[in-house]
């Protein structure tokens, strides 16, 4: 189960010699993969790359055919330990995730994989989630490239680019025995475009040409001293130079000429399309990537070229670096590489660009006008700089016209079965007090925002329960740390239960369970019912805790409000001394909709009764308080007039979205809130039975509403009157 079906992009992973591939960037990357002859694929899912696995686990049967691998990983550490594979043995794997995050949980498989090198080509895909719209801290994935000795490239956001880079970095990977990791921002990811396929490749070695024997034991390629030593000398005196002459042999990096000679601009490929946009819009380039000023296209970021920086920078006047994100890795690899050759070219970067946050085409325009003001008097920027103010005075005219637009922050979905989790942690602080809320990664995060405001720190996935470790011995109140089952299986099982259990630590943890990693795209977890082979789930929640010696353990289905205010209260208040662990049990709403949406049709289809339940808000009874809202935060539970003139308050309101998850009729139980829900069934292909009933409680109904009407020609009172 994933979010999406990938039948169209599947056929297109077919496509042989001189067909035309079109689509999305990081489905050209599936593609190219194929065409390279991989022999393994892994990943862990994270926006903006889970297509790449998500895509792949839907061609099974193709790579049955290739003999290709596909390893759906537990977390990005095992999916980096996966490239092991490469070190021993000439074939060509590829894994992914995304980054920052996924690379931090990578770290030390990458060190041990980096150190004693890859004999076939490793590669790694990283979604850079950097930028508006991310959804992580902002890091740059640079910093590991930098420091492990990864080589790191930025493919120019172009299909044909983006291809080629993939089927170059395996041969770069192989020519220099380094991984190779490719950058992929937002943009490269979603850009959709198109390319000239190639036939796939089926890799000599893989699970349909199978290795008789084992390499040979060989020291060396172990990670371990003083194998290290001697690893590190190879990285910088052999696979580094290695690595120069393929860049430079290869043209990895595109100079993009210009006339004038006497500047230039050093550009990360990922941004190639920002900057010329900007050049554009200055009067300085084409549309079509012809610049006025010529430039670099670092297509390869990591390692940077001594020679071809040099040759690209002398002899010019001023070169201006457009490098995203801190630190300014690349300018200060470019000004240490032009001190040490004496060339004494001005470097503009960021003295003239911003230090950190998205390079968007306003930013960069903003940064080319300063940089050619400073440095080129002979062209006439007035022009372009009257019309970014006249655009920047006019989007200020709209705000001011419109006023602040209202924020929209993600939410929980209708229905979401994680959402009755946070009302009863309201209702439980009324009676118990504030509670110190360890988050951590995923859908839950939401309650961190209106309406639940729950939340004091969120240290990475599946890291809350640990991140209570050293306030809950400092508190008189329990902790409670929520994690959902995709953050269980990724981290919280070893990081936070075993070591709870091992402190003897006193607190209380909430595992939603869901039965998907849902934020991502709903893929299979270990403990799915079913997954992607098979419809049985392979690990069980519970059962693992038990197994771990969780002596306090709940299992609580999350729309039972009442149920788990009286758990949590438990929870909190029991004289067990330990890990207390409650499994709230839902299915992710839209992973259930999208299941049972197609099962509907078809039973209405073959002429089937169907009942549908719905929630409803008697707009007779509501005062307009909104404690409902307060305590939900469903979409579907919003407001609208009251039809009472008397009344001025707008009243709550179930509007059609609502999929009858029944959590509005139990918090208003739980909360003892007024009696104005109702719930209502809604019976598609009704039977005579159905029919019958509903005449009788129509006509029963109508007999207590039956009042003596008002003449029709009385005028209906009106509070004016
Ligand atoms: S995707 Fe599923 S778990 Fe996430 S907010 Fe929506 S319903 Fe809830
Ligand atoms: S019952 Fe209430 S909480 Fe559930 S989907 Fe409907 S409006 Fe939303």
């Amino acid at each position: 189960m994933a979010e999406r079906s990938f039948a169209r992009e599947v056929q297109s992973l077919r496509l042989g010699d001189g067909e035309v591939f079109r689509g999305e960037g990081i489905l050209a990357v599936t593609k190219a993969l194929l065409q390279s002859g991989v022999a393994y694929v892994g990943g862990y899912q994270g926006a903006p790359i889970s297509h790449l696995v998500d895509v792949l686990v839907d061609a099974q049967d193709l790579l049955d055919e290739l003999g290709v691998h596909l390893e759906t990983c537990t977390n990005e550490a095992a999916a980096a330990a996966l490239l092991g594979a490469s070190i021993n043995y000439p074939i060509r794997g590829c894994v992914t995730w995304k980054s920052i995050v996924g690379t931090n949980v990578a770290a030390d498989a990458l060190s041990n994989l980096a150190s004693p090198g890859v004999l076939g080509g490793a590669l790694i895909v990283v979604g850079e989630d950097y930028g508006e719209g991310a959804s992580i801290i902002q890091e740059r994935a640079h910093a590991y490239a930098l420091k492990s000795s990864v080589w790191l490239m930025d493919p120019r956001p172009s299909l044909p680019t983006i291809v080629d880079c993939v089927e170059k970095a395996f041969q770069l990977s192989e020519a220099s025995s380094t991984p190779v990791m490719m950058e992929l921002r937002i943009r490269a990811c979603h850009v959709t475009g198109e390319f000239t396929a190639r036939n796939n490749v089926a890799p000599p070695i893989s699970r349909n040409h199978l290795l008789a024997e084992p390499a040979p034991h060989n020291y060396d390629r172990i990670s371990h001293p003083p194998s290290t030593y001697l690893q590190e000398k190879l990285k910088f005196d052999v696979r580094l130079p290695a690595a120069h002459r393929f860049i430079l042999e290869h043209a990895l990096n595109e100079l993009l000429p210009g006339e004038r000679s006497d500047l230039g601009i050093i550009v990360q490929g990922g941004l190639t399309n920002v900057l010329v946009r900007g050049l554009e819009r200055i009067g300085l380039g084409d549309l079509a990537g012809k610049p006025a000023v010529p430039a670099l296209v670092l297509n390869v970021t990591h390692p940077l070229v001594p020679d071809q920086i040099v040759e690209f920078c002398a002899g010019k006047r001023a070169v201006l670096i457009v490098e995203e994100g801190s630190p300014d890795y690349i300018e200060q690899q470019v000004a240490a590489i032009l001190r040490r050759r004496d060339v004494q070219t001005r470097l503009y970067g960021k003295d003239v660009l911003p230090m950190a946050g998205e390079y968007t085409a306003e930013v960069v325009t903003e940064g080319l006008l300063t940089f050619f003001a400073q440095t080129a008097n002979d062209i006439d920027l007035s022009r372009p700089r009257q019309a970014l103010e006249a655009a920047r005075a006019h989007r200020a005219r709209a705000q001011k016209i419109l006023g602040p637009l209202p924020l929209r922050p993600p939410g929980f979905c209708v229905g979401c079965p994680e959402r009755p989790v946070f009302g009863a942690i309201k209702l439980l602080e009324r009676e118990v007090g504030k509670v110190h809320i360890s988050s951590d990664i995923g859908c839950h995060s939401f309650a961190t925002l209106a309406p639940f405001h729950l939340g004091n720190s969120i240290l990475g996935y599946g890291m809350s329960l640990a991140a209570a470790g050293a306030v809950a011995p400092v508190m008189q109140r329990r902790t409670i740390s929520v994690m959902g089952d995709g953050g269980f299986w990724h981290n919280g099982l070893l990081s936070g239960v075993s070591s709870a259990l091992f402190n003897r630590g006193d607190r209380v943890l909430i595992v939603m369970q869901n039965g998907y990693t849902s934020a991502t795209g709903a893929q299979y977890l270990p403990s799915s019912s079913g997954n992607r082979r098979d419809a049985s789930s392979t690990s069980d929640i519970a059962a693992t805790l038990k197994a771990m010696g969780v002596g306090w353990l709940r299992t609580i289905r999350t729309y039972s409000v009442g149920e788990m205010l009286k758990t949590l209260q438990e929870a909190m208040t029991t004289r067990f001394d330990g890990l207390k662990v409650i499994i709230a049990d839902g299915e992710c709403q839209l992973a259930r909709q999208r299941r049972i949406r197609p099962q509907i049709a078809a039973a209405l289809k073959r002429g089937e009764r169907v009942v549908r339940t719905r929630y409803g808000v008697d707009d007779e009874i509501c005062t307009g308080d909104h404690s409902c809202i307060r305590l939900s935060g469903c979409p579907s539970l919003t407001v609208k007039p009251s039809p009472d003139p008397l009344r001025t308050d707008p009243v709550a309101h179930v509007n059609n979205g609502c999929v009858g998850c029944g959590l509005c009729g139990e918090v208003a139980e739980a909360a003892v809130l007024c009696p104005s829900f109702y719930r209502a069934e809604i019976i598609q292909n009704a039977t005579a039975w159905d029919r019958w009933l509903w005449r009788l409680r129509r006509t029963v109904i109508g007999w207590f509403q039956a009042r003596p009407a008002a003449p029709a020609s009385e005028p209906a009172l009106h509070p004016a009157e």
